[in-house]
């Protein structure tokens, strides 16, 4: 397998430093990503945390590890602020569109889903959902509370920071002091049912107006939103395992919390290595639904935003994100949206022309071994996909080299070459060639063509049996002919 010869160093966010990665069980890796919340179309920033960890999924996958990957989809349980206040994102956007909360959820869900195959992202392995999780959600109450590490206060449960601190370290991920965070946080305002400002709902009572609940045995209520990824996770993925990632602004407090509860539950440390992707930013400031400053995905592909100039395809958008590294911060720009695009083009012409160079005797001028080792350290240093970009546009100009006469490459070589790209830049970057597709949607147009003519030469020889047959079994596979004074043009459905 190919893992055993690639040392993968990966940044954990709980250690400060690049680990080297040791699964929990050899050849398998458990990875869970925290979810969207379903209340929304995904904007872009969005994508870009998912993308990521699509990028680190497909390498993985490459290395030969055998993967389980669980993103899971927020569907109750997020409140409107981090401070167990507000309404239900969901309840709420159901309320103001006069619709069911499952309503509002299957529609974002289907969104999302439409948005990431478009962008050619891998499946997960597991996709579950917070209110398919109800019932580990309140086991998991349960045991906190035996373990005196919650109260519950009128039909709402919380947990007890300052308790869980005197034998755990609450701020262990995010770096966090207790101390900085008891003056830090907002002092309760005599309406809050918690002991202390730091605490977090496991379970809140629902007030008579809220729709999404469940009975539990402290009230008909809703888990609180920390709770269901430490469900899920340990569900799926068992007490502890490899990989728990998820975009910057959730380390703290949602990370935290979730570390908080599971050691409570199990006192064992639930994560080895935690992810944490950085943002994507628009005129200096955080990608984000809430202030207006974003773009969706579907603007990108049809240039309809006034922050861009033109549409761009979706492998253009997802070069241009995989042009820096996950954990830097990435501004989105149109001019930066052009440079992607002309630098993936002519990555996918050095790529499709690759087919034709010619083998000779012997390799000059490049080492196909060193430069695919060098594909790999790249990707093995915590998953540096812009240095393997520019891995990749050594091999281009090596390519052209060839293409002009100007270099030569064995056979055996070219083999290893060709082989490298596409799997570098389609199975790892997940790109794909929009060059083929528009290839082959050309190539489509001129069969049409070739039978539309055929057709016009039967029946003008009068020969209705072929002509008919032409154009019905076409629209049996969904290409409709229509005949109009300027000829027969045709349609697909
Ligand atoms: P949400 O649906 O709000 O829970 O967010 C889904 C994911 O998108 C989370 O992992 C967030 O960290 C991530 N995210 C939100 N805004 C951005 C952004 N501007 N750039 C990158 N990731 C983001
Ligand atoms: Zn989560």
């Amino acid at each position: 397998m190919l893992y055993q010869d690639q040392k993968l160093h990966i940044y954990n966010s709980l250690t400060g430093e690049k680990d080297l990665f040791a699964p929990v069980n050899e050849g398998h890796v458990g990875m869970y990503v925290c979810g969207p919340t379903v209340y929304s179309n995904v904007h872009l920033g969005n994508v870009r945390t998912f993308m990521s960890f699509d990028m680190i999924y497909r390498y993985f996958k490459h290395l030969g590890f055998k993967v389980r990957y669980v993103r899971n989809i927020t569907d109750a349980g997020h409140l409107e602020n981090d401070a167990d206040e507000g309404e239900d994102r969901i309840s709420k956007k159901a309320r103001l569109e006069q619709i069911e909360p499952m309503e509002v959820v299957q529609k974002y869900t289907v969104d999302f889903h439409n948005i990431l195959t478009t962008f050619n992202f891998l499946p997960p392995s597991i996709e579950p959902t917070a209110t398919g999780h109800i019932i580990e959600q309140i086991e998991i109450i349960k045991e906190i509370l035996d373990k005196g590490l919650a109260y519950e206060v009128n039909g709402s449960v919380y947990f007890d920071v300052l308790q869980y601190n005197k034998t755990h370290h609450y701020g262990i991920l995010s770096g966090r002091n207790i101390e900085d965070l008891i003056h830090n946080t907002r002092a309760l305002d005599g309406q809050s049912d918690k002991k202390n400002p730091q605490d977090f709902a496991l379970w809140k009572r629902a007030e008579p107006q809220h729709i999404m609940r469940w009975p539990s045995p402290w009230s008909d209520g809703f888990p609180g939103w920390h709770l269901e990824c430490t469900a899920m996770s340990t569900k799926y993925l068992g007490e502890n395992f490899d990989i728990h990632g998820g975009g910057m602004d959730l380390k703290f407090p949602h990370h935290e919390c979730e570390i908080a509860q599971a050691k409570a539950c199990n006192d064992v440390n639930p994560v080895n290595i935690w992810m944490h992707a950085n943002m994507l930013i628009m005129n200096g400031k955080k990608m984000a639904k809430s202030t207006g400053n974003y773009i969706l995905p579907n603007e990108i592909f049809t240039g309809d935003n006034p922050h861009i100039s033109k549409a761009y395809p979706p492998s253009v958008a997802r070069f241009f994100m995989l042009q820096a590294h996950y954990r830097s911060i990435l501004d989105f720009t149109d001019a930066g949206l052009q440079a992607s695009e002309k630098g993936y083009y002519k990555l996918m012409e050095a790529i499709s022309g690759i087919d034709t160079v010619p083998s000779a005797e012997q390799t000059s001028g490049f080492d196909v071994a060193s430069w695919k080792q060098a594909c790999y350290d790249a990707m093995n240093d915590d998953f540096n996909t812009p240095t393997l970009i520019a891995e990749l546009f050594a091999a281009v100009k090596f390519i052209n080299q060839l293409k002009d006469n100007k270099a030569s490459i064995s056979s055996a070589d070219l083999e290893v070459l060709k082989i490298s790209m596409f799997a570098f830049a389609f199975d790892v970057l997940g790109l794909e060639n929009e060059e083929a597709s528009n290839d082959t949607g050309h190539r489509l147009a001129d069969t049409v063509e070739i039978l539309i003519n055929l057709r016009a030469e039967a029946r003008a020889n009068k020969d209705f049996e072929l002509s008919d047959r032409i154009r019905d079994e076409l629209s049996a596979i969904g290409i409709q002919l229509k005949d109009g004074k300027e000829g027969t043009s045709f349609s697909t459905n």
